[in-house]
Order: structure tokens, then sequence, then C-alpha cells
């Protein structure tokens, strides 16, 4: 779970490696890795520094080539992968599950360095649910299956659940090491073969995960992990002709060009996991100071960086003004700084482009007529930190109430009604997810019946986990990740049909 736990005393859990040694920088190509084909390099860069942490591979559209050539490979029909018992994936699965455990200390450490998010968060988020997703997955392997049918006349019909083929797995830069569990436990337990890219902001855990992939067994060209930019290498795979699906986490905007691409080229399955406007929604019956607290969780975790994050909070009006001032006084002792230090509970965005960005919808807000409570600049002179802002005042139409900030921004609206506030939450191009808090079981009924949205949290926020499905209606994404659903995007169904020599009941 995400959430906060109660009691949690952050001097039990094991100490980070501050400064992580780097040892894979390559393209992980058919079990090596490789440099790109143009010899070419990126930096990665600390964001609590600024500073260059090391250069990597530069995969480009030969390299995307290259790495389907593999995928498609390991996918023959009598190749090790393809006939290769169920029940051994779920193995393989496990193994690399017990591996990135066996690394926890090292991945977590090397995310917080490359990511900027706090160890603790690293840790217990990341890396821990990862682990999780993984040996859920592992699980199914062996208990997808198809269904017999009683057709008409005297044939005999059953299904086979087959894997869809070569996989693209697009992955973004908030929670590297979770987007990419998310996308192998599900390809992989179902058979697939994966051609992965990773965020060019965050390439290093993921690449430190492939090394395992290959520790813990799998045949060679079954998993496939590229670093590179999204226009070069992500473009080059969302548009090859010889990858059966794609699968993406990011932002709308290329969620449209990924879906463009795979129609004007062959059509390849398309599951889009895109960006939020989270409407969180407190009664005035709700417990106030649980619900200031998830309020505040909701919004400023990971760096206000989750898709999910409860970006309107909607507060009735005989509250606002005090839950306004709660909400001030705790965004007031949000540490923040060092994100190897256990005392922060934020750390720096992820770069200063996102930074920028942040600081430029503050501006908007303001001049939009909305009220700066705190916050609203960096904090510090180094590294791309944020200070916790909240706005009061904020009304439906404003920029910050309509985009996706990705920062550590929250907006305070208000509202007295509750069928009007069902259709304000629900007046967004986005539909990720939504949270209510009160006490009224006929409220958090209404509610859950009411928002359009595919995950509503009821006196809770960001409870994810590998049980329950996640994703968008609306612009916030197509298909489901997690759970069965997340099983069902890499499947085909095939109907085989038998003639009988008789029909009998
Ligand atoms: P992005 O959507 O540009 O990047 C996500 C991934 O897509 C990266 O791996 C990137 O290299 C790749 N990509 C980019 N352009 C591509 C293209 N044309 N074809 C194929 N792949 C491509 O996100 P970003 O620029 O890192 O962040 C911009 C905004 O996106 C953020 O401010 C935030 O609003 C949103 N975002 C959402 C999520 C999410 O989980 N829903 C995650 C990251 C960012």
């Amino acid at each position: 779970l995400l959430a906060p736990r109660a009691n949690f005393s952050t001097s039990a859990l094991p100490k980070p490696v501050v400064n992580p040694s780097i040892e894979y920088t390559k393209l992980f190509i058919n079990n090596e890795f490789v440099d790109s084909a143009s010899g070419k390099t990126f930096p990665t860069v600390n964001p609590a520094t600024g500073e260059e942490i090391c250069r990597v591979a530069e995969a480009d559209k030969a390299d995307v080539d290259k790495a389907v050539s593999a995928a498609r490979a390991a996918f023959a029909l009598n190749g090790e992968w393809r006939s290769m018992d169920a029940s051994h994936r779920g193995v393989l699965l496990n193994r690399l599950a017990d591996l990135m455990e066996r690394d926890k200390v090292y991945l977590a450490s090397l995310e917080t360095l490359d990511n900027g998010k706090p160890y603790k968060d690293a840790l217990l988020a990341d890396v821990e649910l990862s682990v999780k997703n993984l040996r859920y997955f592992a699980g199914y392997a062996d208990k997808i299956h198809g269904t017999t049918i009683p057709t008409d006349g005297p044939y005999f019909a059953y299904t086979r659940l087959e894997p869809v083929g070569v996989c693209g797995q697009i992955i973004p830069w908030n929670f590297p090491l979770l987007m990419q569990a998310w996308k192998l436990g599900p390809a992989l337990a179902t058979g697939n073969t994966v051609v992965m890219k990773l965020a060019e902001q965050t390439p290093l855990s993921g690449l430190h995960v492939a090394s395992l992939v290959k520790e813990a067994g799998f045949p060679a060209g079954v998993v496939n992990v590229l670093t590179g930019y999204g226009p070069t290498a992500g473009a080059a795979i969302a548009s090859h002709l010889d990858v059966d699906k794609v699968a993406f986490t990011g932002s709308t905007e290329v969620g449209h060009k990924i879906q463009q691409a795979a129609g004007a080229s062959n059509l390849k399955r398309v599951t889009l996991e895109l960006g939020g406007k989270s409407p969180n929604i407190i009664f005035k019956d709700a417990d106030l100071a649980y619900a200031v607290e998830q309020a505040h969780f909701g919004l400023f975790f990971n760096q206000g960086q989750c898709c999910c994050a409860g970006t309107r909070t909607f507060v009735e009006d005989s509250i606002y003004d005090e839950f306004v001032e709660r909400s001030l006084e705790r965004a007031k002792k949000r540490t923040i700084g060092d994100p190897f230090d256990a005392s922060n509970e934020q750390g720096p965005q992820i770069d200063e482009e996102q930074m920028t960005k942040i600081l430029s919808l503050v501006d908007s807000g303001k001049k939009d007529g909305a009220k700066l409570v705190c916050g609203g600049a960096r904090h510090g002179d180094r590294g791309y930190f944020v200070q916790p802002t909240i706005f009061r005042d904020v009304k439906d139409n404003m920029r910050i109430a309509q985009e996706e900030i990705f920062g550590p921004v929250m907006q305070i609206l208000k509202f007295s009604d509750i069928k009007e506030v069902i259709e304000r939450a629900n007046n967004t191009q986005y539909g990720l997810a939504a949270a209510v808090f009160t006490n009224d079981l006929d409220k958090a009924n209404l509610f859950a019946q009411g928002l359009r949205a595919g995950t509503v949290w009821i006196n809770c926020y960001d409870v994810l986990n590998a049980q329950t499905p996640f994703g968008g209606y609306k612009m916030s994404g197509q298909g489901r990740e997690n759970s069965e659903f997340g099983l069902r995007n890499y499947l085909e169904v095939k109907a085989v049909i038998t003639k009988l020599p008789n029909k009998n009941a």
C-alpha cells in the first residue's frame, strides 16, 4: 500500500547506499548489455543537485529494430519460451521478485539518486510494491485458460488464451521500478515477449532489473530494455510493424501520438495509462484531522508527481476555512531536502523542465485570481525543489483546476451541494481516480456510483495494489493494469472448433 503506515518509524529501515555504484548503462538486448548502434549516449542527472550521474546508451530506430527482432525470435513457436510450462514462467517471475528483494536497498538507493524521491518511498512504495506485483502475476501464470463452449451442431468448441506476441512497453519517470513491474508481470505471466523503453530521466533502476531478468533465467530475447528518448526510440516502438501491442504510461499528449502511430502502422493493440485531475471531496461529516492528512498525502506524495494525485480538493463550505487552515499547518510542517535524509518527506521534482512548468502554472493560478496560501516558489537554488504550495478560492475554470500540474501544488475548491459537486468533479477531460471523505454511507455510495473515474477511494487515498484494477475513464486511458483485468490486455482469444461424429448432450 502506498498509504502512510500508522506508527511507522524510519529508523527501522535499512540504511541507503548514498553513492550507489552504477553498473549498467547500456542497452539490454537478447540478454546482453550492448552499445547503441549509433554509439550515442546521453546524460542522466541527479535532480537533487542538477549534476550528471553518468551517461547511458541512446537507443533509436536501429536499436528498436534489433530489440524487436530478438523479441520476435524469442516468441518462435517451438522456442524455449513458448514451449516452457506455464508454471515455469511463474517460477521465473518469482525468481525475479526474489532477486529484486535481495537487491532492494541498492535498487531503492539507485531510484533515489536518479529520480530524487525520498529513499523511504523508493523502498516501501517502489521496490516493495514491485516485488508484490511480480509475485501476484507469477501466481497467475498457470491459471490462465480458456473455456469449452456448448456450440450449435455436432461440434466441440473451446477457446485458447494466447499471448499477443511482441509487446512494446513505454514507461514514465515518476515510479520507474513500479511501472516496469506493472508492465513486465502481466506480459510475462501470459507468455509474451517484451521491448521496453525506460524514461530518459530515470534509466538506471530499470537497467539493473534487466540484469536480474537474465540472472533469474529468462531465455534470451524475452525481455529487452532500451534507454533513449520518446520521439526517437519511443516512436519507433509505437509505429513498428512487427510489434503486436504497445502499452504506454505517461502524458495524455503522448498517448494521442501512440494511438495515432499504432493506427497508422499495423493496428497494434494499444493500452494507455495517462494523466488525471482527480477530485478529492471532503464532507463536513468526515473526520477532519484524518481528511486533512489524507488530502495532504494524496496530493504531495511523490512530490505531487502521481497521475492519480488528488489535485482538485473540494471541501464543503461550512468547514472550508478550517480545512484550509489545517492544510496550511500541515504543509508548513512538510520537510523538504536531500532525499537520502530519512527526515525529509519531499525531494526534488524530476527535472528543470518540470520545475519550470509547475512554477508557470503557479503563476497562472495567481493571475487567474486564486489565493496563494503558502509556497509558490522554488525551494533553494540547487536541484529542482519546489515549495509545498496551496491555493484557496480556486474556481473550476482556472487553468490550475483543469491542467495536470504534476507537482506539489494543491487546489482547494468550495462546494455546498451534493449534486453540484458530483457534476463539477466529473467536469474534466480526465477520469483516472477520485476520493470522497464522509461518515455517511449513503453519500459515499452515491459518489462511488456517480463519479466517472477508474478508481474511487472512500475515506482513503492512493491505496494501490496488485489485486485491484487501475486505469482511466475518458482521456485518462484505455484498458486496466493490475488484477486479472491487467492480464486481458496481454491475451488474444482463439476459438477452436472441431467436428464431432455425433451430437450427444
Ligand atoms: P511523456 O508522456 O512525454 O513521457 C512518458 C514516456 O513516453 C517516456 O518514456 C518518453 O520517452 C515517452 N515518449 C515521449 N514522447 C514519445 C513519443 N512521441 N512516442 C513514444 N514515446 C514517447 O511525459 P513527460 O514529458 O515525461 O512528462 C510530461 C507530463 O506528462 C507531466 O508533466 C505529467 O503531466 C505527465 N506524466 C504523466 C504520467 C502518468 O503516470 N500518467 C507520468 C509521467 C508524466
